[in-house]
């Protein structure tokens, strides 16, 4: 059973008040906006005021299995949290086995400790309150309200700040996603694609270093993945136990709508084909800590930093649009053909091609790039004058 640390019943104080920006959710995303806002001071120069929100403690409940390119982690500074590293992707279908030549590496990390490492780069402050809705600027927690001109939703596929009410599974866009860790190590990061385990999706077992994530995940979200995980688990001579499972968004959503910043799962920006989330929340999250940088420290106003961000976002959609339609085509491909194709991406030159591509979504150098000109709105306007 995983460690519970955050506060219940009467330790759950009263929590108000007004902020510059609340970041609901501290997870990938939330964490990489708070990253971006680290020192920033408003017009009159004092310190910003930045509130984080989550309903557990930072880095208490692990929320995948926790793969992500090297290069993100190099780039972001949490070779900390570093658990393995794999040059290969090893594909099985029931025709075969590919170990596929990847152009950069895969790794696996430590939950707790990459949340622990990137809290650290920020400054903000951080309660654990659990988010219930919103009213205009006005967030409703379990703990009292939070009112800020600037909000972001990182709280995941819930997408709980949206006047919609957000996604109810099974009938929304959402693949689902369950996993078992065992104590265990292993070579190779594998995955399977096998009608056999899930009709459409795949199964994946992802070894940190004295510990393996076997999962299985569903594009299809009715299909219920818990006995075809605790199977794939046998089958690979590891005991089902320490669930983690969670659904996954796999169609992109407006990134800004309403006065709200969406990041991560809960604007859909996890990859549909692959279900890799992590970087792109992070990439979306850096994206959005920016702007909402410029706007605190008076360079735009909201409404251009939402359409900016909203943007920045739009201009990434059809990507997510070609990988969902490749999520709907590989099921129906006829086993024998799907192994020739995985077959085929052993060749150096195609893997590299392919997965140049995949990595340029959300390339690792946006972590270091350079924050746009600091002039501030102010000055701006006085110029223009
Ligand atoms: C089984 C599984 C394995 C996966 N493996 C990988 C992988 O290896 N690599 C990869 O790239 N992606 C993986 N993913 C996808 C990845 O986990 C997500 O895309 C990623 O976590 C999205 O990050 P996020 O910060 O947007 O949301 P989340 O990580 O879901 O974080 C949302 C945060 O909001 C908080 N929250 C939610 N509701 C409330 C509320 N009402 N009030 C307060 N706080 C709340 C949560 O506690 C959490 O901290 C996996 C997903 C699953 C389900």
């Amino acid at each position: 059973m995983p460690e519970r640390k955050t506060k219940r019943g009467d330790e759950r104080t009263p929590l108000t008040g007004d902020f510059d920006v609340l970041i609901c959710g501290a997870s990938f995303a939330g964490l990489a906006v708070a990253r971006e806002l680290a020192g920033a001071t408003r017009e009159d120069g004092s310190p910003a005021r930045v509130l984080m929100t989550d309903r557990y403690e930072i880095g208490e409940r692990q929320t995948s299995a926790c793969g992500i390119p090297t290069a993100w982690l190099e780039a972001m500074d949490l070779m900390g949290s570093h658990r393995q590293t794999f040059p290969e992707l090893v594909v099985t279908t029931p025709h075969g086995t590919s170990r596929w030549p990847l152009p950069w590496t895969f790794s696996t990390f430590d939950y707790p400790e990459l949340c622990r490492l990137l809290f650290e780069q920020s400054d903000c402050e951080f309660e654990t309150a659990k988010v219930n809705g919103r009213t205009g600027n006005t967030v409703h927690t379990d703990r009292g309200d939070l009112t800020a001109p600037l909000i972001v939703d990182a709280l995941g596929w819930r997408r709980i700040l949206a006047g919609d009410g957000g996604f109810q599974p099974p009938e929304a866009p959402l693949s689902r996603g369950l996993e078992v860790h065992p104590n265990g190590s292993g070579d190779d990061l594998a995955i399977w694609i096998d009608r056999d385990i899930v009709p459409a999706g795949y199964g994946w077992s992802f070894p940190a270093r004295d510990e393996l994530r076997i999962g299985v995940g569903s594009f299809d979200p009715r299909f219920h993945v818990k006995d075809n995980t605790v199977k794939l688990a046998e089958d690979l001579g590891s005991d089902a136990v320490r669930y983690q499972g969670n659904w996954i968004p796999h169609r992109i959503r407006p990134a800004a709508e309403e006065g709200i910043f969406f990041a991560g799962d809960s604007a859909g920006h996890c990859l549909p084909l692959t279900a890799e989330g992590i970087r792109t929340a992070l990439y979306f999250g850096l994206a959005c800590g920016r702007e909402l940088r410029d706007v605190v420290e008076g360079r735009q106003t909201r409404d251009e930093a939402l359409k900016a961000y909203g943007s920045f976002s739009d201009r990434h959609a059809w990507k997510f649009r070609w990988m969902l339609r490749a999520q709907k085509v590989v099921p129906r491909v006829w086993p024998p053909l799907l192994n020739r194709v995985v077959s085929t991406m052993q060749r150096r030159r195609l893997v590299t091609w392919a997965f140049g591509h995949y990595l340029r979504i959300a390339p690792p150098e946006f972590a270091g790039q350079a924050p746009r000109p600091r002039v501030r709105r102010r000055e701006r306007e006085a110029a223009a004058a």
